[in-house]
Order: structure tokens, then C-alpha cells, then sequence
């Protein structure tokens, strides 16, 4: 299956009865707020980072390439796993065959606290400067006319409005620039490599690794059963 061939764009999913919650918002009851994507203590002072918590956070490989170039000697299996296809993608995240299996990227979830390696203990995003797309957006999306509004299948609590929206439209809409290039940065990779390649190559391929590790015995093995 070339999952890449499939994917929509979110605006597409976000429709009709989608742009009510907007109504129910009041304004003025935020207007003494910060603005979200200037001020990272607004989510923690409301919920501390339910959706750090709640989701698979799903990233493309230029979200996960702007945080390495971020971090000097950060390695990407310090904060990038790959998830079987089963994990929702929202039709979002196009498929990676790795060995002919459908996968995608994402953080690693901490098997302790169950949230991203980047969640600190305050609740707060410890990259917010540079944090994967979906994290900058969340919780909103444009519709097609590219007015704001919210994602469909959205968990966040609070649902308050951006404050800036010329600024989030913006986001967003760099956001889509992304995900194209990377779905034919997958595609491709599905059509030259998708039978035989694996984890580390893509990596490789991606620009997330320099070079492929030297293979010890027993890792191929190793290797599939680190795949959540
Ligand atoms: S976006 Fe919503 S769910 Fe996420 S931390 Fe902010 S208020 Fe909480
Ligand atoms: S990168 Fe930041 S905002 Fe995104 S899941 Fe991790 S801690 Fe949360």
C-alpha cells in the first residue's frame, strides 16, 4: 500500500457544525491572556499539557530535523520512535513502508509520565520555540475559505480562540507546506526503498542521521521489537 497517496489535508476534514464552537466563545473574556504561541505558561496556568499527555504526537521528518538542529548533540533516538500504522494519523501523516510494513513518526512517549521527553514536570513544553507543528497549531486548523477554526477530533479543554490569528494562519499554513513536502519525501521513500529499507535508513534518507550505525549481531531483531 503506498499510505502516501492517501492522505487529505485537515481542512478538508474540518466542516459544518465544526465552526459553532467558535461562536460559543467569548472574546473579551480572554482579552486579558496571553497569546498562546508568545506565551507557553497559558496552556500550563489552564490544563498543564493535557495534550502532551493524551496523544501520540505524530511529527514529519522536518518537524524532528528543526528540533536536532536546535539541540546540539541531541540524537533522534533520544526523542524519535517509529509507530505501527494502526496509531491514529487523522489521515494527516503519510504511511512509511520500513521492510514492507506501514509505520509513522513520533515522539517517544516516557513509559513513566506518558508524555513526550520535551513535557517537563511543570507541565510545560520544553521546545516551545521549536516544537513540532502539530504542537504550534493545536488546537486549530483553517477552513477552506482559511478562516480559524478548530480540529475536528480535538481533546483540548479549553478550546480559547488564538489571539493572533494572522500569526497561527500563518503556522498553519506552514504547517501544510510541510506535510507536502514530506509526503513526497515518503513517497519516494515508499517507491525506491519501501520493500527492503529499514528504521535506520529512512533516518538516513530523512537527514536525521549522518550515517547508518555499524549493525551488531541479533539487531534486526532488536530492532522490530522496539516499534510501538
Ligand atoms: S492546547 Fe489545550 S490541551 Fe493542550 S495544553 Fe493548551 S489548553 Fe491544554
Ligand atoms: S514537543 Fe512540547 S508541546 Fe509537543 S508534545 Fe512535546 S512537550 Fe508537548
Amino acid at each position: 500500500m503506498d499510505g502516501a497517496d492517501e492522505i487529505e489535508k485537515p481542512a478538508a476534514s474540518v466542516k459544518g457544525d465544526d465552526h459553532s464552537v467558535l461562536e460559543k466563545i467569548d472574546p473579551e473574556a480572554h482579552v486579558s491572556s496571553p497569546p498562546l504561541t508568545d506565551n507557553p505558561f497559558y496552556c500550563v496556568q489552564h490544563c498543564t499539557g493535557f495534550c502532551c499527555t493524551e496523544y501520540t504526537v505524530l511529527i514529519t521528518a522536518i518537524d524532528a530535523k528543526r528540533i536536532l538542529d536546535s539541540i546540539p548533540g541531541l540524537h533522534v533516538y533520544q526523542f524519535l520512535t517509529f509507530y505501527d500504522e494502526s496509531v491514529e494519523t487523522l489521515n494527516f501523516y503519510p504511511i512509511i513502508q520500513v521492510k514492507g510494513k506501514g509505520h509513522v513518526i513520533g515522539m517517544i512517549q516516557d513509559a513513566k509520565r506518558k508524555t513526550c521527553p520535551f513535557h517537563t514536570a511543570l507541565g510545560l513544553c520544553g521546545i516551545h520555540d521549536f516544537s513540532p507543528m502539530v504542537c504550534q497549531t493545536y488546537p486549530f486548523s483553517l477552513t477552506e475559505g482559511h478562516e480559524i477554526t478548530y480540529l475536528s477530533k480535538v481533546k483540548c479543554g479549553m478550546l480559547f480562540p488564538p489571539f493572533d490569528e494572522k500569526r497561527m494562519k500563518k503556522t498553519i499554513l506552514q504547517s501544510w507546506k510541510e506535510i507536502d513536502e514530506y509526503k513526497s519525501m515518503v513517497k519516494k521513500w515508499n517507491e525506491l526503498h519501501g520493500a527492503d529499507g529499514d528504521f535506520d535508513d529512512f533516518l538516513v534518507y530523512a537527514g536525521l542521521l549522518k550515517e547508518k550505525p555499524a549493525a551488531d549481531e541479533g539487531d534486526e531483531d532488536e530492532e522490530e521489537d522496539d516499534v510501538e
